[in-house]
């Protein structure tokens, strides 16, 4: 029976149908009224497939998901029904996933600078793992939460990576024997080492001189009587396929280095605190055009629309680098528009900019753009929406979040139950790890069974 998602948190997809068909089907839904809010479809079979595909690159590895990344709730949801862990950095990501019934011995509380009344509330609610990277922090921590199993993060290399953390955090490998001397002389626990190569990391090299940086840490730390067992590798794995690297690329560096220097009988359980990759691909935004204006860049005034090069279409969209675009801000993401009304090829196409629904001239989505003339009411399509969007969003000028829709194919809901049985098919494994049916063609009769929809 499964735990922390049931049938009614979702939509069931039935075989041949894809999340992508749901999104047509709400669209069509709309399409005889002027209720056309922005909206995201989430692919909960992506995020299934992830998981397996995690387990099988990784085998040694167990994931605690970092639910900054993308918090809501059939994320965490299916993320606890697949016996994934959680890094929890704020006492309300602690609260989230222990409202759905998570076990603290599966939450590490992995923000190294932490508010003395959040310390105490992860005392309080039995979540022991921490992290910390400074001498202060190991006070706070003897005072406030005794039984903490303390986790030394160490900084990295993270030269490579789109969002870098090591500016903020992470002990630099020279300062790691004093901390760990204090810890020792306040009598607090410290079981292992963690680090972050950075978000988006383009150098897989990062992660074996982290894990090696690592070992020198736990070898100190025997100096201290501290018999290390855990290692914590961090998030930063590519969420999309068309990133710079691909996820095996870097299991592949990771894994040999792992059996270096943390061999297996080593006695050391070894997680890692993927976001990007477990949510990116899974979230697709539909958005709709709620305003248009032309503009005639040379100030010609010539009306002859099919040679006019300089006549620039600007439109303006329900959602908002506030909103859930706010990640081409904040995480340098360039996102890919795909038309929903395919043109036909002979359609002339225009210079155009996409903008945002706030009032503030930074709320920029694309320029540069060409694209066939388009209309108020037609709608655009955004995939890899999932990582560091909703999460990020504000609601600046009034405007509510896009709401959410959970798709969930029968075949993955399927394997969710048989993984929950203790039974891992490889070759089962292997199917649903292939892409499903086709996203696009859409049918008459879509299968989609009439559980309620779930929005939050
Ligand atoms: C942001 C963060 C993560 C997740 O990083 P991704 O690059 O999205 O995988 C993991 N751990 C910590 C401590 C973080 O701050």
């Amino acid at each position: 029976m499964p735990r922390y998602i049931q049938e009614s948190d979702f939509i069931m997809v039935e075989e041949g149908y894809v999340a992508r068909d749901l999104m047509e089907e709400i669209i069509n839904g709309v399409s005889q009224t002027d209720d056309r809010d922005a909206f995201f479809v989430v692919d909960l079979g992506d995020i299934v497939r992830k998981h397996l595909r995690f387990l099988k690159a990784l085998p040694r590895v167990k994931p605690f998901y970092a639910v900054k990344c993308n918090s809501s709730k059939g994320v965490v949801q299916i993320l606890a029904e697949l016996g994934a862990g959680f890094d929890c950095a704020s006492k309300a990501e602690i609260e989230l996933v222990q409202s759905i019934g998570v076990k603290p011995e599966n939450i590490i509380y992995a923000n190294p600078c932490k508010q003395i009344s959040q310390i105490k509330y992860a005392a309080k609610n039995g979540v022991q793992m921490m992290t910390f990277d400074n001498e202060v922090e190991l006070s706070k921590v003897s005072r406030n939460h005794p039984n903490a199993k303390m986790v030394l993060r160490i900084a990295t290399d993270d030269s490579k990576s789109s969002a870098r953390l090591s500016v903020k955090f992470g002990a630099p490998l020279k300062s790691c024997r004093h901390l760990l001397e204090m810890a020792k002389n306040l009598n607090v626990d410290v079981i292992g080492v963690s680090f972050h190569v950075g978000s988006g990391c383009g150098d897989p090299k990062a992660y074996a001189q982290s894990i090696s940086d690592a070992r020198l840490v736990f070898e100190m730390a025997s100096e201290f009587g501290y018999k290390m067992w855990l290692l914590d590798i961090g998030g930063g794995f590519p969420g999309t396929e068309d990133s710079k690297i691909h996820f095996e690329e870097i299991s592949a560096v990771i894994n040999p280095a792992l059996d270096l220097y943390f061999p297996e009988g080593s006695a050391v359980e070894i997680i890692a605190e993927p976001g990007r990759y477990y949510v990116a691909s899974a979230f697709s935004l539909a958005v709709n055009i709620i305003a248009k204006k032309e503009v005639d860049l040379d100030g010609s005034g010539s009306d002859d629309e099919e040679t006019c090069p300089n006549k620039n279409t600007m439109y303006y969209v329900n959602d908002s680098v506030y909103g859930s675009f706010n990640c081409i801000l904040f995480d340098h993401a360039h996102p890919k528009l795909t038309l929903h009304k395919k043109p036909s090829p002979d359609q002339p196409l225009y210079n155009s900019s996409l903008w945002g629904q706030t009032c503030d001239g930074i709320d920029k989505i694309a320029e540069h753009l060409q694209l066939p003339e388009l209309q108020v009411g037609d709608w655009l399509l955004f995939d890899n929406m999932g990582a560091y969007t909703v999460a990020t969003s504000s609601t600046f000028n009034g405007f509510q979040q896009s709401c959410i829709y959970y798709a969930m194919p029968r075949a993955a809901w399927d394997m969710v139950q048989l993984l929950e049985k203790g039974i891992h098919p490889i070759e089962e494994r292997e199917n649903i790890c292939a892409p499903m049916s086709c996203g696009w063609e859409i049918s008459d009769s879509l299968c989609l069974t009439p559980a309620p929809t779930r929005i939050i």
